[in-house]
């Protein structure tokens, strides 16, 4: 059986992906507030700011582009 860690809050957890069960809601809900901020300010490149808009931490934010589906704005944090 395969055991994560989660990047989150560093619990243990077997599921899939990169958070615990605990922290899923949470995670999915940043990661929504993420998109609605781009699509709402189109001209950020900064993501510290956006972490200071959101409170969500950078290592976050990385984590939600590489999840793909921000290619229109990750030529912006480049
Ligand atoms: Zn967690």
């Amino acid at each position: 059986m395969k055991i994560n860690r989660c990047i989150r809050c560093g619990g243990f957890y077997t599921s899939d992906g990169d958070v615990c069960p605990n922290c899923v809601t949470k995670d999915n809900m940043e990661l929504s507030v993420f998109k609605s901020y781009l699509e709402n300010n189109v001209d950020e490149t900064s993501l510290n700011n956006v972490s200071i808009k959101t409170g969500i931490s950078t290592p976050n934010l990385n984590r939600f582009l590489s999840y793909g589906g921000f290619e229109d704005f990750e030529k912006n944090f480049k």
